[in-house]
């Protein structure tokens, strides 16, 4: 079997910007790009904020883009997932269906996935007026008002975020008390733009075409009411995708992937790169910047064990 120089888990922005350093590094990678080709930003539309596109982009045209620049220079993909991995020793090992890839480095890349309510008319909405990332979308809710559900740090940065722009911003919250920090609820809670509703869930997101309500139930009263909203923001958490890295890279107590010295983790020659490792800043910016870092450390790596 022929051993690879590297090998890519994710085609995100993390991913495909190593994938471009890689390939032009004529390391020849190949990425296993996952079953969500693209990643987050195949979720959403309008891309305001990566530098470059003055008039902003939909986000699966900036995601084609990178895999085009990286298939320029060589890169192979594979759109499928990783079912394993095997870290023991030299060389690397990746497992997909039905195939074992090996390499003498691997870039982790695998990013997270937001959680969400789960609701079909929130999936029906998203990025036409749900969104997960006060960050990314915040600017579009100029003199409109919002509704963020959560109860978290998260939850109550993203609900102050909001304030810049929105008219009004409603905290939707399961329990009659938040879990965020101190110093984030008394901000939050004395805001005069920041309003709560206690001890209530979102049942149904109102609206055809975008975001025009949500309906809350209050879980001790059962009592259902409208609150017209025109964006919610769903601030429950993000799942890192490292299952298949149990037992194999060392990861925190949250399940995202320890990051030591540059993008190198517990494990010669794995490195690793963007949301599956960043749960701060989270940006399609930040992890293309870490992906490039990861392929340049792979590079070093990789001259060593020539
Ligand atoms: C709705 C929405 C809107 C957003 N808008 C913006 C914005 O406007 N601007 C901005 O900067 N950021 C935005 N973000 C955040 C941004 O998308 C993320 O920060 C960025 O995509 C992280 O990149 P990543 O490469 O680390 O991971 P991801 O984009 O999460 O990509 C992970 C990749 O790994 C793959 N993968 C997962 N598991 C496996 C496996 N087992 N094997 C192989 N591959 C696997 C997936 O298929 C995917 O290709 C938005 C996010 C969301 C959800």
């Amino acid at each position: 079997m022929t051993v690879r120089n590297v090998v890519i888990l994710g085609s995100g922005p993390a991913g495909l910007t190593a994938a471009i350093y890689a390939a032009r590094a004529d390391l020849q990678p190949l990425v296993i790009a996952g079953r969500q080709a693209g990643g987050q930003l195949m979720l959403t539309s309008e891309v305001e904020n990566f530098p470059g596109f003055p008039e902003g982009i939909m986000g699966p045209e900036l995601m084609d883009r990178m895999r085009r620049q990286a298939e320029r220079f060589g890169a192979e993909f594979v759109d499928e997932d990783a079912t394993a991995v095997d870290f023991r020793g030299a060389p690397l090992a990746v497992m997909t269906e039905g195939a074992r890839h090996e390499a003498r480095a691997v870039i982790v890349a695998t990013g997270a996935s937001a959680r969400w309510l789960g609701l079909p008319s929130e999936a029906r909405l998203m990025g036409r007026g749900v969104s997960s990332c006060a960050t990314c979308d915040g600017f579009f809710f100029r003199g409109k008002d919002v509704a963020v559900v959560g109860g978290g740090d998260t939850a109550m940065e993203e609900a102050l975020f909001l304030t810049k722009f929105a008219t009004s911003v409603t905290v939707i919250h399961r329990r009659h008390e938040l879990r965020a920090s101190k110093i984030m609820q008394d901000r939050a809670l004395q805001h005069p733009k920041i309003r709560f509703v206690w001890d209530s869930v979102v049942r149904d997101v109102l609206g055809a075409d975008h975001v025009e309500g949500v309906v809350t139930e209050n879980l001790k009263t059962k009592e259902r009411s409208e609150i017209p909203v025109q964006g919610l923001f769903v601030a429950i958490g993000y799942n890192p995708n490292t299952e298949i890295f149990r037992g194999q890279l060392e990861l925190d107590e949250r399940g995202y992937v320890k990051i030591y010295d540059g993008s190198r983790t517990n494990v010669e020659g794995v490195f690793v790169a963007g949301d599956v490792e960043d749960y701060h800043y989270r940006q399609a910016i930040t992890a293309a910047g870490a992906g490039c870092r990861a392929a340049m450390d792979a590079e070093v790596f990789l001259e060593g064990v020539a």
